[in-house]
């Protein structure tokens, strides 16, 4: 694996040449409807929102909108319905500048829906997803052109299609710098940890596979992985990395003011991650940098960088 160097800075020409190209992200799209309550409520009960906003999510798109605001040319791939949810997240990545040429339509497909309780007491946010679509498979991703493409990153997700479409990549592009994440296991999902040179884990994943600390969780995940760097998010403890030969380093959590609203924390990290990288900083820059990126979110609604 020749992308990155040991400290998490593109190796040879990845710097210098792929800076300027465009962040290809592979992954869902859905409809978010978050709804605002005082704190979150027991099972059975029943509770009045106090704010209500329906909002595009998906992990990658999120990534994608941070990325965009942070200067990068930016292209969403996956999936969509023929609804009106559809033409709503069309419309929010537009705002964005992040293209959408390459989604494909699913003729008579609904669009995913996450339905999200957000609590004004803790921050926290929960989520009720649900899904009728396919997601996109290798054949349609070979329709999608990678010239001026200068990393891509892949949700870790539909292992045996998203396996093909990671070694499309390597095949054409054998130096181009692959992202994957990792935010819960499922079926098959180690058949993508080769070749990817970079790994972005949540605390969920990590605690799904039988690990509360994120240093034994990297130690077990770095040797079954191709990538050079491996890094977990863990919410309120900030992040933890392992670059392939040093030991496991922590970047302490970074607090706004206050916590107001911690949907898609991990996505921003996701983003502050791959744009420090892209811009060439290494990896303890790169990860303090992300922690602070999440941090500063936390303390504002929703995904707009500033105001
Ligand atoms: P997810 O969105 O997957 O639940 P995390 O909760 O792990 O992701 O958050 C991702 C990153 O966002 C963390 O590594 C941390 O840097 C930042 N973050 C999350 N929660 C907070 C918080 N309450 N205060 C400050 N930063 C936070």
């Amino acid at each position: 694996m020749n992308g990155r160097d040991r400290d998490g800075r593109p190796a040879g020409d990845g710097a210098g040449s792929r800076e300027l190209g465009a962040v290809l992200g592979v992954g869902i799209a859905t409809l978010d409807i978050v709804n605002e309550v005082a704190t979150y409520p027991a099972e059975d009960a029943e509770v009045r929102a106090q704010a209500q906003r329906r909002v595009r999510g998906g992990n990658v798109t999120n990534s994608l909108v941070v990325l965009a605001q942070l200067g990068h040319r930016c292209r969403w791939v996956g999936t969509l319905g023929e609804d009106a949810a559809a033409e709503a997240i069309i419309a929010d990545l537009a705002r964005y500048q992040v293209a959408t040429d390459d989604a494909v339509r699913v003729a008579g497909g609904t669009t995913p829906t996450s339905y999200i309780a957000l609590s004004r007491a803790s921050g926290s946010r929960t989520i009720v997803h649900f899904r009728d679509l396919p997601e996109l498979d290798a054949a349609a991703f070979e329709r999608v052109a990678l010239d001026g493409v200068g990393w891509v990153h892949f949700e870790g997700r539909n292992p045996p299609e998203t396996r093909r479409m990671i070694e499309r990549v390597r095949a054409e592009y054998p130096a181009m710098p692959i992202s994957l994440e990792l935010e819960k296991p499922r079926p098959g999902l180690d058949s993508l940890l080769d070749g990817p040179q970079v790994l972005l884990a949540s605390r969920a994943f990590a605690a799904a596979s039988g690990f509360r600390d994120p240093a034994a969780f990297l130690a077990d995940l770095a040797p079954r992985t191709s990538a050079t760097l491996c890094i977990v998010a863990w919410g309120e403890e900030g992040a933890s990395w392992l670059a392939r030969g040093g030991p496991v380093q922590q970047a302490p959590v970074h607090r706004p003011p206050r916590v107001i609203d911690t949907i898609g924390a991990g996505d921003v990290f996701n983003a502050g991650v791959i744009d420090a990288l892209v811009r060439g900083l290494a990896t303890a820059e790169a990860v303090a940098a992300a922690v602070h990126l999440a941090g500063e979110q936390c303390g504002r609604i929703g995904l707009m960088l500033k105001g």
